[in-house]
């Protein structure tokens, strides 16, 4: 059916109407008097989002766009860097560092498993001469639906001093607790179409004062993506190049109605979306691919055994109109992902479930009790 398409995939999310309103209105100059107010407004904004005092720039750039700029100001061809592999995201990591002729150390876990925060504390204690520079880890590794633990990650970082923590939390960001300030992340890259509420097209990168020093060093070649540009103009509530005017007016909109419904609420609403979509995928017999305790509060990927993934797929957009994401690389035709990020409501994980629950008795599959996940999802609703 027209204009009934349901997204629940992990970006781009869902837009609230508000939000579409007022990127319908006529392009304002970026030079303006009247645009410098939004930048205000939105950068003020950005540092509460981010909790923190540090910048948070505005790029231009979808989020893989944030990473690369928040890898290339802080380093130099050469550098010794720790990645954690566990997904697509964190190896995009590796493949930008090793295109930019960093010295690439992965850690790695198996696609659908956390990282292993002792492995970076082993490396990282080793290192009395201070080599690494950088440890880069994906907050949410969206293509498996695993959380890692930046938390603990991050304390092996500051106990040994010299290297820089860079963060890709595309999928955290507004979904999580990422207390930037609290925590010391250096380097923090995000992206508009996922835990905003807006369409794809800007990156966010927040920078410490630790990591402004590398940069002073820092050797990779950047023009466009210096972040030194961006910091500058910034200061003075503008950008460096042209920006899509339309959508920092997007982006003012759907900040003003974060700061109403307010962090703490914004993290329990996902950590009770991440639950009711659990508990019903166990309730259908549907096997999770992220263990208790390592899923992501802004998607469940599922690895059903007797049903195809790709089917499951296919009939709920066709049946039903409700977008599901797939499997990426060797994950392909495997999973299935439910994207419950941003703007994503209790209602539209239990009109989710229905439709599962329906789409797999279509496919023929009869391996549980009708309305068990509706039920499962209705029970972690009412309890929290
Ligand atoms: C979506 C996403 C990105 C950025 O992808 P783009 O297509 O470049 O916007 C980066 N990291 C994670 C974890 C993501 O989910």
């Amino acid at each position: 059916m027209d204009d009934k398409l349901m997204l629940m995939i992990p970006g781009p999310t869902p837009v609230p109407e508000q939000v579409l309103l007022s990127l319908a209105k006529h392009p304002i100059g970026h030079r303006s008097g009247e645009f410098s107010k939004i930048m205000a407004e939105v950068s003020q904004n950005l540092k509460w989002l981010h909790q923190t005092q540090n910048d948070v720039l505005i790029l231009t750039v979808s989020g893989t766009g944030a990473m690369e700029a928040g890898m290339i100001n802080f380093l130099s061809p050469g550098d010794r860097v720790l990645v954690g592999c566990n997904g697509k995201f964190g190896d995009r990591w590796a493949e930008i560092g090793e295109a930019f002729n960093l010295n690439v150390e992965k850690i790695t876990a198996e696609w659908g498993q956390p990282l292993d925060p002792e492995q970076f504390r082993e490396k990282l204690e080793a290192d009395t001469e201070k080599q690494i520079k950088a440890v880069i880890i994906t907050h949410s590794e969206t293509s498996t639906g695993v959380i890692n633990d930046l938390e603990t990650i991050n304390r092996h970082v500051k106990a040994h001093g010299e290297a820089l923590i860079i963060v890709d939390t595309v999928t955290s960001l507004g979904a999580v607790n990422v207390p930037v300030d609290e925590w010391g992340l250096d380097v923090v890259g995000s992206g508009s179409q996922k835990g905003y509420m807006i369409p794809p097209g800007l990156g966010f990168v927040a920078v410490s004062p630790k990591a402004w020093e590398a940069y002073k060093t820092a050797k990779l070649p950047r023009f466009y993506l210096d972040l030194g540009k961006y910091r500058k103009d910034a200061a003075k509530n503008t950008t460096p190049f042209t920006p899509p005017v339309n959508l920092i007016v997007a982006l003012q909109t759907a900040l003003r109605m974060m700061k109403a419904e307010g962090l703490e609420a914004i993290f329990k609403r996902h950590e009770r979306l991440m639950n009711a979509t659990r508990e019903a995928m166990k309730a259908l017999g549907l096997p999770l691919f992220a263990p208790d305790g390592a899923g992501s509060p802004a998607i469940t990927a599922v690895a059903p055994t007797h049903v195809e993934a790709e089917k499951i797929r296919g009939v709920m957009k066709k049946h039903f109109d409700i977008a599901l994401a797939g499997g990426q690389d060797h994950l392909s035709g495997k999973i299935f992902r439910i994207g419950h990020l941003g703007f994503v409501s209790e209602r539209d994980i239990l009109a989710a479930v229905a439709s599962l629950e329906a789409t797999l008795r279509e496919l023929g599959y009869e391996g549980f009790t009708p309305g068990a996940g509706v039920s499962a999802a209705a029970r972690v609703f009412a309890q929290t």
